[in-house]
């Protein structure tokens, strides 16, 4: 549609051909590096690519779990840890890094941010970066909003922080799961090549979510999907603010 409107304008300028090259740029550069906010639809698609990601821990219970199936498996994902959970479990923020998986940003106390203000923000998410740094020396790239919900405030306090936000396109709803079943039927509906899929490893429900995970990831590997962490690209973000979120 918008090509067509450009096509238009070009005939009036006499100039087609030259405005065809400047679409087709635009449009790639979108594709790849993203605009305005939106995710760039099979920008992570290449190859049949999945990327597990994992909220709320690291827990006592489930975190140990699921990297243990993530190991048998031999697959990578990404986590959006919890500051006062970094501190509270420094050994398995440390074992998530160590076996090769991805460390993101979930705010230091999980409050709900919909309403705050941009100071109040600010202050938890560099207090969060300062825990996990703490922690295992390393600095979280990407930052979750704890239920995906952000004002447009917000995502500037974040992102003068230096992170990209990085949402889902895929909710397996394991947080209000009660069977190992729903999930599985949650990720199957809306899972394509390059979704970003959402579960926790850090709420009462993480029992279903470890027990549908492995049959999940068998599932698609049969597909010829591969599972990857998120990969740090700069202009990368995934984010839509205010409304959005269901997650926790
Ligand atoms: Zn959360």
């Amino acid at each position: 549609m918008w090509m067509n409107k450009l096509y238009r304008l070009g005939s009036k300028l006499k100039n087609r051909r030259l405005l065809h090259s400047v679409a087709v740029i635009w449009f790639v550069l979108m594709t790849y590096f993203g605009c305005a906010g939106a995710w760039p639809r099979n920008a992570l698609a290449a190859g049949k690519a999945l990327y597990l990601t994992f909220d709320d821990g690291p827990s006592e219970r489930y975190t140990p779990l699921v990297l243990n199936i993530l190991r048998q498996q031999h697959v990578h994902a990404t986590f959006f840890v919890v500051g006062t959970r970094c501190e509270h479990y420094p050994g398995l923020a440390k074992r998530i890094l160590r076996e090769g998986h991805e460390i993101g940003n979930h705010s230091y106390s999980h409050h709900y941010f919909a309403n705050a203000s941009r100071q109040t923000v600010f202050a938890d998410t560099l207090r969060a970066d300062r825990a996990i740094i703490h922690v295992t020396g390393h600095k979280p790239y990407y930052y979750r909003p704890p239920g995906g919900i952000m004002a447009v405030g917000e995502v500037q306090a974040v992102r003068s922080l230096g992170h990209p936000i990085m949402l889902w396109t895929v909710d397996s709803l394991d947080w209000r799961a009660a069977t190992e079943q729903e999930i599985i039927k949650n990720v199957r509906r809306g899972t394509q090549p390059g979704a970003i899929i959402l579960f926790h490893d850090g709420v009462s429900s993480s029992r279903y979510t470890v027990s549908a995970l492995p049959k999940i990831i068998r599932y698609y590997k049969a597909q010829g999907y591969q599972f990857r962490r998120l990969p740090q690209r700069p202009g990368l973000n995934n984010v839509t603010p205010v409304g959005f979120g269901n997650g926790r």
